[in-house]
């Protein structure tokens, strides 16, 4: 059953000025607005998103725009996955509010959305930046602008791209603004591969090598579990479930510490294991919150 039929349809905009007369009535009528951002190609991942954002009973906003600055000479903009009618379906099935579609000339063509930020800072240059160059530039630049027309109380995003949470938590601190970022966990089908739009790309076989990325990351686990800190042995468990699968070829795997992203040589806090890796042509990330079991609150007696 459609939310349709329990409540007010889902309403549509797509310059800046029909969302923010769409907003402003919700304002004045007192309420919050929660915000996820997203590309399109609408999945569960995505829905989990919009759950946590309805939750707190906030005015639910989603963007659907495929942001061509944060696409590489050569990557997969042009084939990147674009399905208005499964959005559609999926927001309002969502609980969302307001389902904002801009076109480039909305996002980047209008006068009143800044054009002065355009650069991560040096968290931008890696890991995925490395990787991607100009990536997160392209990232930043579209999530200040889209913020700059929501004004949004709460901002969700998805902690299956840990990097990019990252640097947009930076991005608001650096521009001081008035939203609160929220991670919300991975979701994952049932053989464990996060959920992802570049799914759809797999073949068969890729999508079962593919599950070598869920399967590096329980074997890091494990091996915290069993009380490992040193960040080359929890790589190397990682890696090498991999390097043993033949479709799969490793970007990187590094741990990191959770706010700055900075390479930890031993497990001492809490860390996030981040993976990237091709399978065939298929560039996929993933990664998982690593706690050394001294810390975890479960074990305490
Ligand atoms: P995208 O459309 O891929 O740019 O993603 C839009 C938002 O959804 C980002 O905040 C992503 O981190 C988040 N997201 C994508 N996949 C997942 C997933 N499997 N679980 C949770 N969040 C996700």
């Amino acid at each position: 059953m459609t939310r349709a039929v329990l409540a007010p349809s889902m309403q549509c905009a797509s310059s800046v000025a029909e969302l923010r007369t769409l907003l402003n009535a919700a304002r004045e009528a007192g309420r919050r607005i929660g915000f996820v951002p997203t590309m399109g190609a609408l999945h569960a991942g995505h829905a989990a998103l919009m759950r946590a954002a309805g939750a707190g009973g906030d005015l639910v906003v989603v963007s659907c725009y495929v942001n061509p600055r944060q696409f590489g000479v050569g990557e997969d903009l042009e084939r990147y996955p674009r399905t208005p009618d499964v959005d559609r379906r999926v927001a309002d099935e969502g609980g969302v509010d307001v389902l904002w579609l801009p076109a480039d000339r909305d996002v980047y063509g209008s006068a009143e959305l800044p054009d002065a930020v355009t650069d991560a800072g040096p968290l931008g240059d890696r890991l995925e930046g490395a990787a991607r160059p100009g990536h997160f530039d392209g990232v930043v630049a579209v999530v200040a602008r889209l913020l700059t027309a929501v004004e949004p109380d709460v901002l969700y995003l998805g902690e299956k791209d840990y990097q990019q949470l990252v640097v947009v938590r930076q991005l608001v601190a650096r521009l001081g603004l008035p939203v609160s970022v929220l991670g919300i966990p991975t979701a994952r089908e049932p053989d464990g591969l996060a959920l992802s739009s570049r799914n759809a790309f797999l073949t068969p076989a890729e999508r079962e090598a593919a599950c070598a990325m869920p399967r590096a990351l329980a074997a890091a686990e494990a091996l915290v579990a069993d009380g490992h800190t040193s960040a080359d042995a929890i790589e190397a468990e990682a890696r090498a479930v991999l390097d043993a699968e033949p479709l799969a070829t490793v970007d990187y795997v590094q741990l990191v510490d959770v706010d700055g992203l900075e390479r930890t040589a031993s497990l001492d806090g809490p860390g996030v294991v981040l993976l990237a890796a091709h399978v065939g042509a298929t560039r996929l990330i993933d990664n998982r919150l690593l706690t050394p079991p001294q810390l975890r609150i479960e074990d305490t007696p």
